[in-house]
């Protein structure tokens, strides 16, 4: 039986905004009064995980102590199969410092010149953590395609060059109601949802 989280303020522990930004929207129809690590003024941990459940985990943790608040946290990447599943965990990193999506995304077209094989995958992790430590963690995957030359302007990160299975346009050519619909991070939410939140 999971814990459910009872209302008031949760802390969103990301400082990446467009991140902030998808997770209130999806809990809109909650009553959770949404605050972003960002405006808590709280420090970023170092991802030391090795796996998406690992860095999620200590990412909720570390806001939900340090806010003595429940926190929400998010670990996700994409992964290319013909990459052997890179840029993965890295996936933010290699946007460098100043978090250029352009030049991630034109590493992921240098890598695969020459494969044919243009599989791809968005994971998204999902922990809930309490003060006390207790934590619930739930996981999704959204599978595609990977095209170039990236296409749309609403998403973030990799969206321009990710076509999910079943559509022709890109995550970042798509609505945001019809990316949440099915992303990686919906799947997520919706096990988190059904497990620790009541409407
Ligand atoms: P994190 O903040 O370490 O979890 O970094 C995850 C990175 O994965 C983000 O900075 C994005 O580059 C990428 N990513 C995760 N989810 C999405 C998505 O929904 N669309 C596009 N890129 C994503």
């Amino acid at each position: 039986m999971s814990r459910l989280f009872t209302g008031g303020k949760l802390v969103v522990a990301s400082h990446n905004a467009g991140k902030v930004r998808e997770i209130r929207e999806l809990l809109e129809p909650f009553s959770a009064d949404v605050i972003s690590a960002g405006d808590l003024g709280l420090p970023e941990p170092d991802e030391t995980g090795t796996t998406f459940r690992e860095n999620a985990e200590l990412k909720a943790r570390a806001a939900a102590t340090a806010a003595n608040l429940p926190a929400l946290a998010d670990d996700s990447g994409f992964a290319v199969d013909a990459l052997g599943g890179a840029p993965g965990l890295y996936s933010a990193r290699w946007a460098g410092p100043s978090k250029d999506f352009n030049a991630a995304m034109k590493r992921v077209e240098t890598e695969l010149a020459g494969k044919s094989d243009r599989c791809g995958h968005f994971i998204c992790a999902l922990s809930l953590a309490w003060p006390d430590g207790h934590c619930e963690t739930f996981e999704g995957a959204v599978h595609g395609q990977v095209t170039f030359p990236g296409r749309g302007t609403k998403g973030f990160g990799y969206d321009p060059i990710f076509i999910a299975d079943g559509f022709d346009i890109t995550f970042a050519e798509m609505e945001p109601a019809a990316k949440h619909a099915i992303s990686h991070r919906a799947i997520a939410f919706n096990q988190l949802v059904a497990a620790c939140f009541k409407k």
